[in-house]
């Protein structure tokens, strides 16, 4: 295994199980956080405590950053600046892609090689072969340390050359997921309408509806997607309103508020008025692409 010594700066819950996980794997691991005390228990596990971020970056040829933000990856990093020269940072705090490309920059100036990178599962999985972590930013940084990376994640994936895909990944996957959550809660309160417990739908949404309906779903509209070509032969925008008002008078009609299927017919009426009524489902990425005018 890789035991090339590494810094980690930040440690909060997940600064603290990265290197925790690069403990574990015998990586010489040296730590810094700002609130001095949260380092004591990984001390006494065998870290190293950096007395400032500069020497905390001193010591290893990479460091990972893992704080709240960006702005705090600057506040923390700055004053190291001095030490980052012929460094790397791989920065896993969360931010947005605009702020992993300023990034970049900031590091070249200071002589740092800088790797952007994502954690895509809390605390407790890292350090798991399964783990999935994102990076992206300049290939030949993620290869030169990509041994050590593997620690952290070893399902880790890397994205490509734009410093701002990790997190781009991130964002687009969090609001799938957001989005799905709530699918999923205006569906158990459905069903609890009439007392059916959500544990019920969950049952079936998991082992059938998802993987079966809606995976394939998804899978199949890629490459209109990508063509912006939509055929509406398998059931057209028309058709779609149909359902989802069903969707939005049942709600209604069980007492229950129309904010999540409200916020889809609102979608699929600006599309029609918009003269995308014999187009298919997918048509609405368009309407997705630009804002409303
Ligand atoms: P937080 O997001 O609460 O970050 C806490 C860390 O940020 C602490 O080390 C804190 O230092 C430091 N910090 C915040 N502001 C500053 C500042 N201005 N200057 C210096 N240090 C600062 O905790 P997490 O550990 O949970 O998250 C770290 C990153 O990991 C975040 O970007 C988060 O989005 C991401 N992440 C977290 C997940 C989770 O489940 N926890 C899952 C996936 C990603 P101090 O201790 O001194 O306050």
């Amino acid at each position: 295994p890789d035991t090339s010594p590494v810094t980690v700066v930040g440690l909060g819950p997940m600064g603290a199980a990265l290197a925790e996980a690069l403990l574990a794997n015998g990586n010489p691991t040296t730590v810094w956080n700002r609130t001095a005390g949260k380092a004591d228990r990984l001390v006494a596990r065998g870290a190293r405590r950096a007395a400032s971020a500069a020497e905390a970056v001193a010591a290893s040829p990479v460091t990972i950053v893992c704080v709240a933000d960006y702005p705090a990856m600057h506040a923390v990093l700055e004053p190291a600046s001095g030490a980052l020269a012929g460094r790397t940072v791989v920065n896993l705090s969360s931010g947005t892609p605009e702020q992993a490309r300023d990034a970049v920059a900031w590091a070249e100036q200071r002589g740092a090689r800088y790797l952007d990178g994502v954690i895509m599962v809390p605390p407790e999985a890292i350090g798991r072969p399964d783990t999935v972590l994102f990076y992206s930013g300049q290939s030949a940084c993620y290869d030169a340390h990509r041994a050590t990376l593997d620690v952290l994640g070893g399902a880790a994936q890397y994205l490509g050359d734009d410093p701002g895909l990790a997190v781009l990944y991130n964002t687009a996957l969090l609001g799938l997921m957001y989005a799905t959550i709530n699918g999923f809660l205006h569906a158990a309160a459905l069903v609890g309408s009439a007392g059916v417990a959500s544990a019920a739908l969950a049952r079936i949404a998991g082992d059938w509806f998802v993987p079966s309906v809606v995976l394939p779903l998804c899978a199949g509209v890629t490459g209109q997607i990508d063509s912006g070509d939509f055929p509406g032969d398998a059931g057209d925008l028309r058709a779609h309103l149909t359902v989802i008002d069903h969707i939005v008078r049942t709600s209604r009609d069980q007492g229950m508020a129309t904010d999540v299927p409200g916020a889809l017919r609102d979608l699929v009426e600006r599309a029609i008025a918009e003269g995308y009524g014999d187009k298919g489902y997918a048509s609405l990425v368009e309407l997705i692409r630009t804002p409303a005018g």
